[in-house]
């Protein structure tokens, strides 16, 4: 359910509501959109309708209505306009398309300074890089570990570029976040419940990218246990599925985009890189994503694709990155958004 406050309902009004639905043991979380508060109350639904419901007559309380979706926290309905993610002072879900822009990997310091350098000058926002790895197979290259951190963090400092990077295990959170203003759960973990709710449970904002079979009710859920645990900070990323389609490493499923801004106020980005894994085919889904309606795109550069350890078929060069970002301005205006 959730508890719709009045327009100008005051806090010693909103403290009420949630010290009443408190004692009804349900969770509240206080929600505040522009022109209006909701209290969402999630908990055990057996009779939730009857015991809330009188809440309507309560001082500046407007209406109490039930979350229809099983996402309580992430449906559009709790908040109509949408969210915003602010990350190292960058805000993702507003006008600007945000784009982060790195390597798969973090493999020495010249590399990533250079990929730095280059995200940099073409206009990127955040920069990315994986420090730790989840590889196919336990014999290819893991990531340089906390050692990469350093590093990524070292370069993306000094070119004035917030951080985002993978976090793989829980026992790490604390480490990764001392280096990095985002952290990403990735495809292979987006169902790790466990490490979902520990993320919860911190001041950093998390990409959560959809599991490559992953449903979208799925990932919304799987957000959901991001929210629940109280951490509001959570964009989401379409970085393509497994189908019978073989000729590209994903299928890149950008019906998503549309219906994800229907059905949950969560920014959401898409990754192409993934999403095709051949680097030609980067740019024009890119392209795609935006006139689809995503607030941001995540995209592999490394300054020497050919030598990369992970993922170089699907890592631009910068000279590529800086022909799809040049290619970007239009079509985000043409959408009515900028870069
Ligand atoms: C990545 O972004 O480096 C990555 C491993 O992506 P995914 O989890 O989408 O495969
Ligand atoms: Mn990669």
């Amino acid at each position: 359910m959730i508890v719709v406050m009045r327009p100008r309902a005051g806090e010693a009004e909103i403290a009420n509501v949630v010290r009443m639905v408190e004692a009804l043991d349900y969770r509240a979380h206080v929600i505040r959109g522009v022109e209006r508060t909701v209290v969402a109350c999630v908990g055990d639904e057996r009779g939730e309708g009857h015991s809330l419901a009188h809440l309507e007559s309560v001082a500046g309380v407007e209406r109490v209505m039930p979350v229809l979706r099983p996402y309580k926290l992430a449906s559009r309905e709790v908040r109509p306009e949408g969210s915003r993610v602010t990350v190292g002072g960058v805000e993702i879900g507003g006008r600007r398309i945000v784009v982060m822009g790195g390597p798969c990997a973090v493999e020495s310091a010249a590399q990533v300074e250079g990929a730095a350098d280059a995200v940099k000058r073409a206009g990127a926002h955040l920069m990315r890089g994986g420090a730790y790895k989840p590889r196919t197979s336990p014999y290819s290259f893991q990531g340089m570990e906390d050692r990469g951190l350093t590093l990524l963090e070292t370069a993306a400092r000094r070119a004035g570029l917030p951080v985002v990077t993978e976090i793989m295990d829980a026992q790490d959170i604390d480490l990764v976040a001392e280096h990095a203003d985002m952290l990403q759960v990735g495809a292979r973990n987006a169902q790790n419940f466990s490490l979902l709710r520990r993320l919860g449970r911190i001041r950093k904002p998390v990409l959560l990218k959809r599991g490559m079979a992953t449903r979208l009710d799925e990932f919304l859920m799987a957000a959901e246990y991001i929210l629940s645990e109280g951490n509001p900070d959570v964009v989401l990323c379409e970085r393509g599925i497994r189908t019978f389609e073989t000729a590209t490493r994903n299928t890149l499923d950008l019906n998503a985009v549309p219906l994800l801004k229907q059905w949950t106020h969560l920014p959401v980005i898409v990754d192409p890189s993934h999403g095709t894994g051949v680097w030609s085919l980067v740019e024009p889904m890119a392209l795609a994503a935006v006139a689809a309606g995503a607030d941001g795109l995540l995209i592999e550069v490394h300054p020497d694709p050919a030598a990369a350890l992970s993922d170089g078929p699907q890592q631009l060069t910068p000279a590529s990155f800086a022909h799809l970002m040049a290619a970007l301005g239009p079509v985000a205006e043409a959408v009515g958004r900028s870069l």
